[in-house]
C-alpha cells in the first residue's frame, strides 16, 4: 500500500504518484493476493511488482508523467536524512521491513516501492531492447508491446505461483527463461549478475563515456570507448544500452555490460555515426547529475 496524504499538501509529481493508488492496489490481486512472497527478504517484489504495474499503465498513457514519478523514485533514493546519510544507504530491497529504523523511518517504504519499482523496470528495458536487437536488429522502441520478454515472464510467474509464495531468486528463474541471448552475461543465461549487483546491492552507480573513437568501414562506423561506472562497488555489473544519435533519431546500438568501474567496448553503429550516448531514456538507476 503507498503512502497516501492529504492532496492539499501535494506537489505536483506527488500528484501523480498519489493518482496510481487505486492502480497499485489493483495489481495486487495479482502480486501479493494470487501470487504471495516466501520470506521478508521476498516482499519487496510484490510491493514492487504491484507498483510497477500500476507504472506501466501510468507509461501508456501519460509518458511524461511516468517520467517525473521514475525520476522522483531516483531522487528519493538519493535523499538524505537528518543526520546527511542518504537513504540508499538503509540497505538493499531483499532487507525487507529491516529497512526501516530510527535512522531511515520511511526505509521500507522508499527503498521496496522505489528502487523495487527501478528494478522492474531495469529488468523490462533490457530485456526488451536485447530482444529487439537480437530478433531485428532495429531501433528499440519506448511502446507497451503486449508480447515483450518481461511480459510473458509475468505471465508465466502468474499461471505457476498463483495460490502460491515466490521467492526472489525463483521469480529471477523465470526471467531468465525469457532472457534474451544478449543478456546472457559470460555466456550464461543467467539474472546472477543482476542479483547480485542490483537486487542485493544498494548502488545507484554514475555511468559516464570516455575516449570515444570512431573508425568508418565500408558500409559501416566501428565504435570504441569506456563506460566508467562510479559510485558502485567493484563487482557491479550493468546492462548499458549504447546509442547513436543521428540527425533528430537515436538508434540502440547495443547493451554493453559494464563489469566494475571501467569496461572498454567496441560496437557497429550506422555509417557516419559521430556521436553517441549511454541510456538516453533513462532505462537504468543511475545518477544523473
Ligand atoms: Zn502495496
Amino acid at each position: 500500500t503507498p503512502k497516501q496524504k492529504s492532496d492539499l499538501h501535494l506537489s505536483p509529481v506527488e500528484k501523480i504518484l498519489s493518482a496510481q493508488v487505486i492502480a497499485h492496489e489493483t495489481a495486487h490481486q495479482w502480486w501479493g493476493d494470487l501470487v504471495t512472497w516466501s520470506g521478508y527478504r521476498d516482499q519487496w517484489l510484490v510491493e514492487g511488482l504491484a507498483n510497477y504495474s500500476s507504472m506501466m499503465l501510468l507509461e501508456s498513457q501519460e509518458p511524461v508523467q511516468f517520467r517525473a514519478a521514475m525520476q522522483k523514485y531516483r531522487e528519493e533514493q538519493l535523499s538524505k536524512n537528518k543526520q546527511g546519510d542518504p537513504l540508499m544507504d538503509a540497505g538493499p530491497v531483499t532487507l525487507g521491513t529491516r529497512l526501516s529504523s530510527s535512522h531511515f523511518p520511511a526505509g521500507y517504504e522508499a527503498i521496496s516501492y522505489g528502487r523495487g519499482t527501478w528494478l522492474f523496470h531495469m529488468l523490462r528495458c533490457m530485456m526488451r531492447d536485447a530482444e529487439t536487437k537480437s530478433a531485428r536488429g532495429s531501433v528499440g522502441t519506448q511502446s507497451v508491446a503486449a508480447d515483450e520478454p518481461f511480459v510473458r515472464a509475468l505471465q508465466k510467474m502468474r499461471d505457476r505461483y498463483q495460490g502460491k509464495a515466490i521467492s526472489t531468486l525463483e521469480m529471477l528463474r523465470v526471467f531468465e527463461e525469457e532472457l534474451p541471448r544478449p543478456l546472457w552475461y559470460e555466456g550464461k543465461k543467467s539474472l546472477d549478475w543482476f542479483y547480485q549487483g542490483w537486487v542485493k546491492g544498494k548502488a545507484i552507480p554514475r555511468l559516464e563515456l570516455r575516449g570515444v573513437k570512431y573508425s568508418d568501414k565500408s558500409g559501416s562506423t566501428s565504435v570504441s570507448g569506456i563506460i566508467l561506472q562510479k559510485d558502485g562497488p567493484e563487482d557491479l555489473v550493468t546492462a548499458v544500452p549504447v546509442y547513436a544519435l543521428i540527425g533528430a533519431k537515436t538508434i540502440l546500438l547495443a547493451r554493453v555490460f559494464a563489469d566494475g568501474p571501467e569496461t572498454s567496448f567496441r560496437v557497429s553503429a550506422p555509417a557516419g555515426a559521430r556521436k553517441i550516448v549511454l541510456d538516453p531514456y533513462q532505462t537504468i538507476l543511475a545518477r544523473t547529475r
